[in-house]
C-alpha cells in the first residue's frame, strides 16, 4: 500500500500554518480515537496515520525535508538515533504526543478497559565523549565509566494500594465531543503498579541507588561534532521491574593542534628547514587515513600550499570527500653553529644568495584561488 500524502491525511493545504495543522490533527485524533472506535481496525490505522503526519508536519525541520523529498526523505539515515522518521508510530508514542495537543493530562493510556499497566522507563543519561578527527572519521569503540541509578540489592516492592497494581486510574473527562472516560497514570505509583516495600540503606524511595557501570560504546564511522548516539537500555534503571532508560552520547570534536578543519577540508601547517626548501625533500604528513608521503620540490617557497585530493573528511551529504591542504612554512634557523654562520656570511658577502622574486610569485590570495580552479 502506498503512503498517503501527509497534507492529504490531515486534509490541509501545503501552506497550512502550525495552528491549522494542530487543529486538524486534534479533529482527526478525536474522530479516530480507539476509545471511540473500539475494535475498528480502519479507524486505528487512520488514527496512526494522522499521528504520523502530525509528527512530521508539526516539526519545521521535518516538514521542510518532507516538502523537499516526500516520504523518501523521512527514513532514518542509519547509525545515528533521532535521524529521520521511520514511519509507523506505536500507540505509546502517539499518546505521549497528546499532552502537547490537548493540554494538561489529555488522553491517558490506551487499552479500552484492558489492564493497561504502563511499562515504566528509567530516566535517560547524557554523557559527552571527545573524539579526535581520526576516531570521528573511522569510527571507534570507547569504554567509559558511567554513574547511574541502579536497583538496590534487597529492595522489594508491593502492589500499589491506589490502583491495585493496574498502574492507571479511570477518569471522566469533558471534551468538546462530550464526556469521555479515559485512563490516566496512577499518581501514587506513576503507572508502575508497585510501590516500595523494603528499601535498603542508601537507596531512594524508589529503591534506586547510585552506582557506576563500565559501558562499551560503539561509535560508527562518520560521526560529527554535536551528533547524538542513543545506547538503548544503558541509562538509569526503572524502579521495580520497568525498563532502563537510554544512555545518550553526545560527540564532541577534540580540537586538533596540527590539523584544522573547514567543512570537509582539512588544513595543516608543515614546517621545513631552509635546506629542505632549497634542495627539495620528501616528507610524511599525517592524514585521517594514515600517513602520506609528499614531495617538496627544490626551491619551494614558504607559503606554498599543497593539495592532497580526497584526503579530507567524507562529505555528509554527498559521496565525495574533502581535501587536505598542506601549508608549507620555511623555518629560518634561529641558532647557527660556527660553520653554518660562516657559510651564510660568505653567501651574503658574495651576493650569491639573494631573494630574486621574478614578479610571477603568487600572493597568498592567488594561491587560494588557484586551489579552487
Ligand atoms: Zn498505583
Amino acid at each position: 500500500m502506498s503512503k498517503r500524502d501527509y497534507y492529504e491525511v490531515l486534509e490541509i493545504s501545503k501552506s497550512a500554518s502550525a495552528e491549522e495543522i494542530k487543529k486538524s490533527y486534534r479533529k482527526m485524533a478525536i474522530k479516530f480515537h480507539p476509545d471511540k472506535n473500539p475494535g475498528d481496525k480502519e479507524a486505528e490505522e487512520k488514527f496512526k496515520e494522522a499521528a504520523e503526519a502530525y509528527e512530521v508536519l508539526s516539526d519545521d525541520q521535518k516538514r521542510a525535508r518532507y516538502d523537499q523529498f516526500g516520504h523518501a526523505g523521512m527514513s532514518g539515515n542509519g547509525g545515528f538515533g533521532g535521524g529521520g522518521f521511520g514511519g509507523g508510530m506505536n500507540m505509546e508514542d502517539i499518546f505521549s504526543q497528546f499532552g502537547d495537543i490537548f493540554g494538561g493530562g489529555g488522553f491517558g493510556g490506551f487499552g479500552g478497559g484492558g489492564g493497561g499497566r504502563q511499562q515504566v522507563k528509567g530516566s535517560n543519561l547524557r554523557i559527552r565523549i571527545r573524539l579526535n578527527l581520526e576516531e570521528m572519521v573511522n569510527g571507534t569503540q570507547k569504554t567509559i565509566k558511567v554513574k547511574k541509578m541502579k536497583m538496590a540489592e534487597g529492595a522489594t516492592s508491593k502492589i500499589c494500594p491506589t490502583c491495585n497494581g493496574s498502574g492507571v486510574q479511570l477518569k471522566v473527562m469533558n471534551t468538546m465531543f462530550g464526556q469521555m472516560q479515559t485512563q490516566t497514570t496512577c499518581g501514587t505509583c506513576q503507572g508502575i503498579g508497585k510501590v516500595a516495600d523494603k528499601i535498603p540503606a542508601g537507596a531512594n524511595a524508589q529503591g534506586l541507588i547510585k552506582d557506576e557501570e563500565e559501558i562499551s560504546i560503539n561509535i560508527p564511522a562518520g560521526a560529527r561534532d554535536g551528533i547524538q548516539l542513543n545506547v538503548r537500555g544503558k541509562g538509569n534503571d526503572a524502579p521495580f521491574g520497568g525498563i532502563p532508560g537510554d544512555l545518550l552520547v553526545i560527540i564532541e570534536e577534540e580540537v586538533d593542534k596540527t590539523i584544522k578543519r573547514e567543512g570537509d577540508n582539512l588544513h595543516q601547517e608543515l614546517y621545513i628547514s631552509f635546506a629542505e626548501a632549497a634542495l627539495g625533500t620528501k616528507k610524511e604528513v599525517p592524514t585521517v587515513g594514515g600517513k602520506v608521503k609528499i614531495t617538496i620540490d627544490p626551491g619551494t617557497q614558504s607559503g606554498k600550499i599543497l593539495r592532497l585530493a580526497g584526503k579530507g573528511l567524507p562529505s555528509i551529504d554527498s559521496y565525495g570527500k574533502g581535501d587536505m591542504f598542506i601549508h608549507i612554512n620555511v623555518w629560518t634557523p634561529q641558532k647557527l653553529t660556527k660553520d653554518q654562520k660562516d657559510f651564510f656570511e660568505k653567501q651574503m658577502l658574495s651576493g650569491e644568495m639573494v631573494a630574486e622574486p621574478s614578479g610571477k610569485e603568487k600572493t597568498f590570495f592567488d594561491k587560494v584561488k588557484d586551489l579552487f580552479n
